[in-house]
């Protein structure tokens, strides 16, 4: 964390260094090097004196004037050919000599200047030019106030970057810890941000991954802890059978247990089908799409169950133009088998299957029976994996618990939400939404 907040300070400082040069550059191809125009402000007494004394010289007047000039000022004045100058000169500044202006060379703290145009002061003075030496120019301070200048601006810039960036660190050096902490074990840890941190967003995002993996391995683990238990009991039965057929040759009342034998290994293979079921819905999570009839679908579960639905009155009530839904067709199909199944083994006498179709398409499909429904209470927790409401009363009925599991993930798989109320006649009444799948 520390290696980036440098990172961003080293880029910041970078920036800044950039954007001097920048402007230094931009002001000098618009408006000349500032620092020579400094210059020439202090050179100015020794270009008024040769412009506004030398220069106003009579035509023989102009070497004596300069001469007097060399001899009382501290400036160093002397004559030296064009050519050679011109030759050390950028082409900007031979145009400016050539023009008879003062070229100043603010390292050597000079200047240039060409005696005239015409060669009209003395006999070749067109090719000669003035090189005024030991002028009193000084950029230092001006470079040491300009450097100033910008790092004021630095740290105002930097200040306050820094104030609103370590908000940032802060929040996520806290956010690392809980990382670490999550990743050694502790799932209970959370990320505690307020509401207007900025990383509150991401916390919340990191806080609801870690609730998902605690309660997934949370159920993992009851999971595992349930199968368990229930594989316990036909087990020992088993065990027990066994011991009977041991002493076989003694018990003359072989076949009834070899028969009860029969029914517990049936029973385990159902429940380890249901488990295996169960475990493939958690990974199935590319459907096996398909566009099909949602009506007929509806009217094959309940046929391919007339056995169990025997003795209960069904009521299908579904319009002619439900249309077709694009989902996993054999899942959806196993989702309201399970329902059905339960609502037979709950239903006193009647069940209704009610499907309906919204204006975007959405699905809506409600079984209802008129059994003795699901307590309040239990509603939340009846689509977990081995939730029973009855022990006793289901163990009659030969469920594992799984069945409902089953149907919310067959359900959630396609997006939709199932929720169970009270019925009308007081049963179950289980609702499933469906929202508009395309074909992928
Ligand atoms: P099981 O295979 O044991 O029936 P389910 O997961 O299908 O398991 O159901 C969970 C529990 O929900 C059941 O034990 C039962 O108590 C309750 N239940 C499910 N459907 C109904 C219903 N239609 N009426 C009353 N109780 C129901």
């Amino acid at each position: 964390m520390n290696r980036l907040f440098l990172r961003f300070f080293a880029l910041v400082m970078l920036s800044i260094s950039v954007a001097t040069i920048a402007i230094y550059v931009s002001i000098t191809i618009f408006f000349g090097d500032p620092l020579e125009e400094v210059a020439q402000q202090q050179a100015s007494g020794q270009i008024l004196l040769l412009t506004e004394y030398v220069d106003q010289a009579g035509q023989n007047e102009w070497l004596t004037r300069l001469n007097k000039i060399r001899e009382i000022a501290h400036t160093q004045m002397d004559l030296i050919p064009l050519q050679p100058v011109l030759a050390k000169l950028t082409q900007a500044r031979q145009a400016q000599l050539m023009r008879g202006e003062v070229v100043i060379d603010v390292a050597s703290k000079s200047f240039y200047r060409r005696v005239d145009l015409k060669g009209e002061r003395y006999v070749g003075s067109d090719e000669e030019v003035v090189h005024a030496q030991n002028l009193p120019i000084d950029v230092a301070p001006v470079l040491k106030t300009e450097a100033l200048r910008y790092i004021i601006v630095a740290l105002c810039l930097l200040i306050p970057i820094a104030v609103w960036s370590s908000s940032h660190w802060r929040g996520l050096q806290a956010l690392e810890k809980v990382a670490d902490e999550f990743g050694a074990g502790h799932l209970k840890v959370r990320a505690h941000t307020k509401e207007r941190d900025s990383i509150h967003p991401l916390a919340q995002r990191m806080n609801q991954m870690a609730g998902r993996i605690e309660s997934l391995l949370d159920a993992q683990k009851n999971l595992l802890h349930s199968v368990s238990h229930e594989l316990r009991t036909p087990i020992a039965r088993l065990e027990f059978a066994l011991e009977l057929l041991r002493n076989a040759a003694k018990n003359p009342q072989l076949e009834p247990r070899m028969q009860a034998m029969e029914a517990d290994i049936n029973e385990l293979n159902a429940l380890v089908s249901e488990l295996l079921d169960l475990g493939k819905l958690d990974q199935e999570a590319i459907l096996n799409r398909s566009e099909f009839d949602l009506g007929n679908s509806l009217s094959d579960c309940v046929d391919s169950l007339h056995h169990v639905l025997d003795e209960h009155l069904v009521s299908e009530d579904f319009p002619a133009d439900l249309g077709t839904y694009c989902g996993d067709q054999r899942l959806l199909k196993r989702a309201i088998s399970n329902l059905l199944r339960n609502a037979a083994k709950y239903a006193t006498a009647r069940i209704w299957l009610h499907a309906s179709r919204s204006e975007d398409g959405s699905v809506e499909i409600i079984l209802e029976d008129d059994g003795p429904g699901i307590p309040a209470e239990e509603r939340g927790r009846i689509f977990e994996a081995f939730y029973r409401l009855d022990r006793s009363r289901d163990r009659t009925t030969g469920g594992f618990g799984l069945g409902l599991a089953i149907v919310k993930k067959a359900i959630s798989a396609h997006r939709g939400q199932i929720l169970v109320q009270e019925g009308q006649y007081g049963g179950a009444k289980f609702i499933i939404s469906l929202p508009v799948l395309h074909q992928e």
